[in-house]
């Protein structure tokens, strides 16, 4: 099955390949056979890209889909009433058929904003099924996902053993492992969402590195703690000891991390992802794209928390941006010297990061992440008609500046439309019943845990 999209205002994000004020992207399948200026194929379908702009599909490179169903409830909310409250209390009462419909609900939202691949950071569950269920999901909506398995992190009753020591499930891992993610040739793939070195004791982060090496699975930590407030501290230098720190980790956050231990993370080949949105809202200590770029890394981006933050990544990008390009518009000011004489951040480097950047930190830059011959067809069409995108100039620039999830026109996923004409393609009456049923899920998760709704 041959698709062209034709005549678009193409961005491929691969400098080898470059741009194209008008261009054409053949698909063959779920693989992406050439972009050029001009293409003759015998396609099986068309797609008009004119007044498009086209792109790579987008990369959240860290969301926990199951919150999906308590958007916004948390935006007054410090950090420590999110772990009290979301870990402590809501996130222990969801069954999986909870995290099923949030899961889908919430995968539909990021590919109606343009993103086909999704880390999802499940770190509520307490079963094998709760796990299955979350795939589920990922797969019904048909978008591209590292399916992340975490544990939940309940406040420790009397005599149980706290969260912080216990080993990951390494027996659900490995159930899943011989069972749906067998392969790993398939759109959703597995990953181990483990507490890492600032929620776990010295013996559990071992353990935890150690499994997922085992496994041949992706690991991914949170690193968002104050140094007082580490369970272990010597951090990611332990696992960098035992020979366990490489590209096939992901750390997400990093703000309180001293320079020699970004740095050793960084030079590791360990990836670091940014969700700026969360950081800035819970946090005194600054985002850290900066910092890795300096050290040589690359960033990616993700929005973390639909409870606290917003989930748009196109929002998340441009926070990040301007809040990178603001350290260094003040850093520079301090010293007494005159207005910085480039823009600290290009437009293209903030759109690396959710899309190259995260690609490279799912470990799929080889599939995904721009628009290159023998990729994944992950792309995505902007419409550039759209009042608040025209007239378009410069397509990296409107896109980072401007673009926004409704200007999402269309989508494909492994060569699959998944939304055109502004429209997701999936059933609109299932999705209707499935946000019926979302809605009744928050409302039970939220009369159980006895939270009363505080003033905005
Ligand atoms: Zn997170």
């Amino acid at each position: 099955m041959k698709k062209l999209i034709k005549g678009g205002r193409v961005v491929s994000m691969d400098a080898a390949i470059g741009d194209f004020v008008r261009g054409d992207v053949l698909i063959e399948d779920d693989r992406i056979v050439a972009v050029a200026a001009h293409i003759e194929a015998d396609a099986d379908e068309v797609h008009d890209a004119t007044d498009m702009i086209v792109l790579p599909g987008l990369v959240n490179a860290h969301l926990h889909t199951w919150q999906t169903g308590l958007r916004s409830i948390g935006a007054g909310w410090t950090g420590p009433d999110y772990h009290r409250l979301m870990h402590g209390n809501m996130g222990t009462r969801f069954n999986a058929e909870d995290n099923y419909v949030a899961t889908l609900v919430g995968a539909l939202e990021q590919l109606n904003g343009g993103v086909t691949t999704l880390f999802d950071w499940c770190h509520n569950l307490t079963s094998l099924e709760m796990a299955e269920r979350s795939v589920d999901g990922l797969e019904e909506s048909g978008i591209r996902a590292v399916f992340g398995h975490g544990t939940a992190k309940p406040l420790a009753a009397d005599g149980d053993l706290p969260f912080t020591h216990r080993p990951h499930a390494r027996e659900r891992l490995e159930a899943l492992r011989k069972g749906r993610f067998a392969s790993d040739d398939r759109r959703v793939t597995l990953a181990a969402a483990i507490l890492g070195p600032q929620f776990s004791t010295p013996e559990v982060t071992e353990h935890d590195f150690r499994m997922a090496r085992d496994l041949g699975l992706l690991s991914s930590s949170h690193a968002a703690r104050r140094p007082q407030d580490r369970v272990s501290a010597k951090g990611y230098f332990i696992p960098a000891e035992r020979g366990l720190l490489d590209h096939s980790h992901n750390v997400v956050h990093g703000n309180y991390l001293t320079d020699e231990e970004l740095k050793l993370v960084v030079e590791s080949g360990a990836s670091i992802t940014v969700t700026s949105l969360i950081e800035l809202h819970v946090h005194p200590a600054d985002p850290v794209t900066g910092r890795v770029s300096a050290l040589g890394g690359l960033p990616s981006l993700g929005v973390d928390s639909i409870p606290a933050a917003n989930s748009d990544l196109f929002t998340e990008m441009r926070v990040a941006m301007l809040f990178q390009r603001a350290l260094e518009h003040r850093a520079n000011y301090r010293k007494g010297n005159g207005p910085l004489e480039t823009l600290p951040v290009r437009s293209r480097e903030a759109l690396e990061w959710i899309t190259i950047g995260g690609a490279r930190a799912l470990g799929l830059e080889h599939l995904i992440g721009s628009l290159t011959p023998g990729k994944k067809a992950d792309i995505i069409l902007i419409g550039m008609k759209a009042l608040n995108l025209f007239p378009v100039h410069d397509p990296v620039h409107t896109v980072v500046q401007q673009a926004n999830a409704f200007n999402v026109d269309t989508v494909f996923v492994n060569g699959d439309l998944i939304k055109r004409n502004g429209s997701l393609l999936f059933d609109a009456n299932t999705l209707r019943k499935r946000q019926a049923e979302l809605e009744i899920s928050a409302a039970r998760i939220i009369r159980e845990s006895g939270y009363q709704l505080a003033a905005a």
